[in-house]
């Protein structure tokens, strides 16, 4: 097992409903999709989080779905600056 701290994600461009989704991630300056990092954390392999600038309370990051599409959700306990929804994007 191995834990992975998410720095920025990707979005799609906005759906129907007018948000986006993550699409991908960035892990120690790589990039991985959504769909790997998903395979991970359904195999039990890994966990992913996020840490937060202010507390430095980390969120664990869980498979989610929304629009029928495959993403990615913080916990939903997270402190409202450790969501991912809120990392810089690249
Ligand atoms: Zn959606």
């Amino acid at each position: 097992m191995s834990e992975y701290l998410i720095t920025r994600t990707r979005k799609s461009a906005p759906t129907a409903a007018g948000h986006e989704h993550v699409i991908e991630v960035e892990i120690n300056e790589q990039l991985r999709t959504v769909a790997e990092v998903i395979v991970e954390i359904r195999n039990g392999e890994d966990d992913f989080y996020t840490l937060s600038p202010s507390t430095g309370k980390r969120a664990l990051i869980h498979p989610w779905t929304c629009c029928g599409m495959p993403t990615l959700h913080s916990d939903m306990k997270s402190v409202p600056d450790n969501n991912l929804d809120s990392l810089p994007v690249f």
